[in-house]
Parts: structure tokens; C-alpha cells; sequence
């Protein structure tokens, strides 16, 4: 006699494993990509290692992270603030030189994961199709373009972004080009791609470890996590738990101890204009709270985050998203 959820789990995934036993094809030019990329660091052994190569691969990774925590994710995909047009434009081809795509295609997909997290049509589910799918598998395979309904209106009404659509891979070539013709083969070797191969790994860990490995703060109907070393090396992108539950929240570090860089740095961007109507989630006012959160027992319900010990409670829920209005 077994748990009928748990049999049933493994049925959906043994169903699965049947589907996927018959042909999925893959991406032959993906898979070329993915390769070359994962070679170039190795180019270092011939070309050496320079100190400005290796200041310049710490920097790319940093300011690309942001670009993808802040532009593919929040902006792009959630909405999560507003800006104008030409800055928007700079979201765009910085989120694009870390090689991931058009930030059209990019959104449509995460979209697609919000609306079938964990469940047998999500995109990229560990749960599903484990760690490695979960993590970069799903990218070879042409599965997931023809689950793809269509793209954001809201994106596809701007020329300049369905322009960057079509040359998805432009910004990562000049990228690749600049560090090249600026740095040398050091500089292409590792200020561009061992920062780009990391950039991507990064990336793809929100995919597959926080899906898989940290708590739940939120009793969500995926298998969503907060993950602190995610976060770590997604510049706070890895509070993954509470962005499934308030995914318009620019902010996804809500509790104490959470650090959140990339919020940070949209906040200084907010404070000097360029961006606005930033989203977030408002945390809970005084010490006494932030202090008993962190005691607070995993997979809680929203309505019991930030409560205190004095039953004076402020919850998320009551809380929501609000708005910070320029
Ligand atoms: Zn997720
Ligand atoms: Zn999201």
C-alpha cells in the first residue's frame, strides 16, 4: 500500500517518460552553440590569462546578471516596473548580450512556466524530467518551441524589440567582438566567455536548483524554492518561492536576511528616474517581526509570513503588491 499521491506522481512521470521516449528532436545549431561557448574559456590555455581579462569577466557576469534578473525577468516578463522607450531599449540588448535570445521569446517561454509550473506541460520541471532537463536540457529540444503559443503583445507592438527578435543573436556576437578587439584573445576568452558560460549556468539554476533545493515560505502549487545560493549568484534572483507567489514584485527577497541586489539596484534607478512604478511587496514594519520571521516554520501559508509573536500581525496578503509611484 503506498501513498496514492505519491503512485500517482509516478505515473504521471512514468507517462511522461514514454512520451518523451519517442522522437523529440533537438536542436542541432543549440546544440553547436551551447558547445562553442563551453569551449571558448578553454582557448585561456593557449592564449593565457590576463588581469584585465579576468576584471572583465567578473564585471560582464555582474552587469548581465542584473540585465537578466532585472530586464528578461522583471521588466520584460512581469512588468514589474515602468521605463521609457529608449531605456527599454537598453534592457533589451543588455538582457540580450548574455546570449539567452530575444527578450520577446524569453518572456513568452517564462509566461509559459508561471501558467504550468511542475505540472507535465511545464517547460523546464525538474519534478517532471530532472535535474539536467530542468537545467539546460529543455533547451536543446525542439519540445518547447512548439508549446509556445504566441508572444507578448505588449512587446511585439515595438518594432525596435521584434527587430532584436529577428537578430536575437546580434548583441552577443558585438559583445564577444568588443572584449575581443578591446582585450585580445584573453579578453574574448574569458572576459566574454567563461563570464558567458556562467551567466548562463546562473540562470538556468533558477530553472532546475530552485525548483529542487531550499524552503517554502509560500504553500504555492509548484515546487518553487528560496534558494540562498541562487540568489547568491543571481544577485537575489533565487528568492524563487516568493516570486511564484507575487511574481509582479520587482522585489523577491521579502523577509530579513533575504538580499536582494538587483531590487537594490532598481530602487537607485527608481530614486534618479529612469525607471518607475516599481512593484513590490511591502515587508513587515517593525524589528520584532523581521526577527520572528525568521523563525517561522517552512511552507506556511501567505497569511502567516511576517506575523508576530504579538498576534499584531501584518501579513503579505493584507499587505499585496503595491505600488511605488514616482
Ligand atoms: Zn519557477
Ligand atoms: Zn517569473
Amino acid at each position: 500500500m503506498g501513498n496514492p499521491l505519491a503512485q500517482s506522481r509516478r505515473n504521471d512521470r512514468a507517462a511522461l517518460s514514454g512520451s518523451k521516449s519517442q522522437s523529440e528532436p533537438l536542436y542541432p545549431l543549440t546544440i553547436a552553440y551551447f558547445s562553442v561557448l563551453h569551449l571558448l574559456p578553454f582557448g585561456a590555455f593557449l592564449s593565457g590569462v590576463t588581469r584585465a581579462s579576468v576584471v572583465a569577466c567578473f564585471v560582464l557576469y555582474i552587469v548581465r546578471i542584473f540585465f537578466i534578473t532585472a530586464g528578461y525577468h522583471c521588466y520584460f516578463s512581469h512588468r514589474a516596473f515602468k521605463t521609457s522607450r529608449i531605456f527599454q531599449w537598453i534592457l533589451a540588448i543588455g538582457a540580450q548580450t548574455s546570449g539567452q535570445g530575444s527578450v520577446v521569446k524569453w518572456a513568452a517561454m517564462h509566461h509559459y512556466h508561471h501558467a504550468h509550473s511542475d505540472s507535465q506541460t511545464d517547460l523546464h520541471s525538474p519534478k517532471q524530467r530532472g535535474f539536467w532537463y530542468s537545467h539546460m536540457g529543455w533547451l536543446l529540444n525542439q519540445r518547447y518551441e512548439s508549446m509556445i503559443c504566441s508572444y507578448p503583445k505588449y512587446l511585439t507592438k515595438f518594432p525596435e524589440l521584434m527587430w532584436l527578435n529577428k537578430y536575437y543573436y546580434l548583441p552577443t556576437i558585438v559583445l564577444a567582438a568588443v572584449t575581443w578587439a578591446i582585450l585580445g584573445w584573453p579578453g574574448l576568452f574569458i572576459g566574454y566567455g567563461l563570464s558567458t558560460v556562467l551567466t548562463l549556468h546562473a540562470t538556468f539554476s533558477v530553472n532546475s536548483l530552485a525548483h529542487l533545493f531550499g524552503t517554502r515560505r509560500f504553500d504555492t502549487p509548484d515546487d518553487s524554492r528560496n534558494n540562498w545560493f541562487v540568489s547568491l549568484v543571481m544577485l537575489g534572483g533565487g528568492w524563487h518561492n516568493n516570486h511564484h507567489r507575487y511574481p509582479r514584485s520587482a522585489r523577491q527577497g521579502l523577509c530579513w536576511g533575504e538580499i536582494d541586489i538587483t531590487y537594490g539596484f532598481l530602487t537607485l534607478l527608481a530614486y534618479s528616474h529612469a525607471i518607475w512604478n516599481l512593484q513590490t511587496v511591502a515587508l513587515p514594519k517593525n524589528r520584532e517581526h523581521r526577527i520572528a520571521e525568521r523563525w517561522l516554520t517552512p511552507a506556511m501559508n501567505s497569511s502567516t509570513c511576517a506575523a508576530g509573536r504579538d498576534g499584531n500581525s501584518e501579513t503579505f496578503q493584507q499587505s499585496a503588491v503595491r505600488s511605488r509611484v514616482r
